[in-house]
């Protein structure tokens, strides 16, 4: 029978699960997913976690004792520290392995290779024959099923620079047809967030399909490539060298630049350093300029629907007139 690794439905899930789903599979294990979110999984989570956490790494806590309840052999919880040179990954991603094991009882192993390729590319090789060896597979089976799993990623990026979002693109890399966006949108509005925040239909009150039946067609931050975001993010005057933090304000500052939004939504997660940061710099920029609305949520276990909902009708409206007022 082959061993059960656990893959929780948060954080990093929405860049990385194609990958880490090939890989080990490829390694021979069968990956078992956490379910989706609910407010049970989100209440555990906030249960187990320390108070100061952020939102989603509360919420990364209930996916983990969700994945506990379906008694897998492993958690896959890989320590992301760097995944671009001279950059980094926020440090709770760096720590979320060790707060997970002093904070959830009953835990199988937990899978806490790191991936630190700040500065050395070839630390992924390290990476690649940690995992193996824990899966009992040798080091070249191990690199070679790496190989063919980063293939799927940059298909899978590749689905998303399309204008995919995740599950889109996952549902394509299964062989499903994708799902048909409404083409009677009369208005594009771009949402900058953490994937985990925006991807995330529970967390962020179902964001992104309220705002497609609104008639907006929707894009994000993970549908530039990479080229694109770091044009966008020229202007700012010191590189930023927090990754995700990096590809908001240079998806941001690209929508802008380019004209290509009507409105840009910017969603932060309570508690986020990074969030706080980003979403000043942002707000501060588009604003300065006036050229195209802004609106910013702030995501905490708390926010209530009926808030957003409003919220989201009335920045609609706004860019509504805006455009017929102009
Ligand atoms: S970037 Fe913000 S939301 Fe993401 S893990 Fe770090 S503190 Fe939490």
């Amino acid at each position: 029978m082959p061993v059960r690794v656990g893959i929780p439905r948060a954080l990093l899930y929405y860049y990385y699960f194609p990958l880490w789903k090939e890989f080990l599979e490829r390694l021979g294990a069968e990956v078992v997913v956490s379910d989706r979110t609910t407010k049970g999984i989100l209440t555990r989570g906030v249960q187990h976690c320390v108070d100061e956490a952020c939102l989603p790494v509360k919420l990364a806590f209930g996916h983990v004792q969700n994945l506990v309840d379906k008694r897998v052999d492993f958690i896959f919880l890989p320590r992301m520290v760097s995944v671009a040179h001279r950059e980094y990954i926020c440090p709770k991603f760096l720590g979320f392995p060790d707060m997970v094991r002093q904070n959830i009882i009953g835990l199988p192993t937990v899978l806490d290779t790191a991936i630190n390729q700040r500065k050395k590319q070839r630390d992924i090789h390290q990476f690649t024959r940690q995992v193996g060896a824990a899966l009992g597979k040798g080091p070249i089976r191990s690199w070679l099923a790496f190989q063919r799993a980063w293939e799927t990623h940059q298909k899978y990026m590749g689905l998303l620079e399309q204008g995919l979002l995740p599950e889109e693109a996952m549902s394509v890399l299964a062989g499903k047809e994708p799902k048909q966006t409404a083409d009677n949108t009369d208005l594009t509005v771009a949402v900058i967030g953490h994937p985990y925040n925006i991807y995330d239909p529970f967390i962020s009150m179902n964001l992104i399909n309220r705002l497609r039946k609104s008639g907006a067609r929707v894009l994000t931050a993970d549908n530039l490539t990479e080229q694109m975001v770091n044009q966008g993010v020229k202007r700012l005057p010191k590189k930023l060298f927090w990754t995700l933090s990096r590809r908001m304000t240079g998806g941001a500052f690209n929508y802008h630049d380019q004209g290509k939004v009507d409105g840009i939504i910017h969603v932060a997660a309570f508690a986020c350093g990074p969030d706080s940061m980003t979403g000043e710099l942002i707000e501060r920029f588009i604003r300065r300029e006036g050229k195209v609305p802004f609106m910013n949520i702030n995501l905490d276990e708390h926010t209530g629907e009926a808030g957003i909902v409003t919220r989201l009708e009335a920045f609609l409206d706004m860019v509504r007139w805006r455009r017929t007022a102009v």
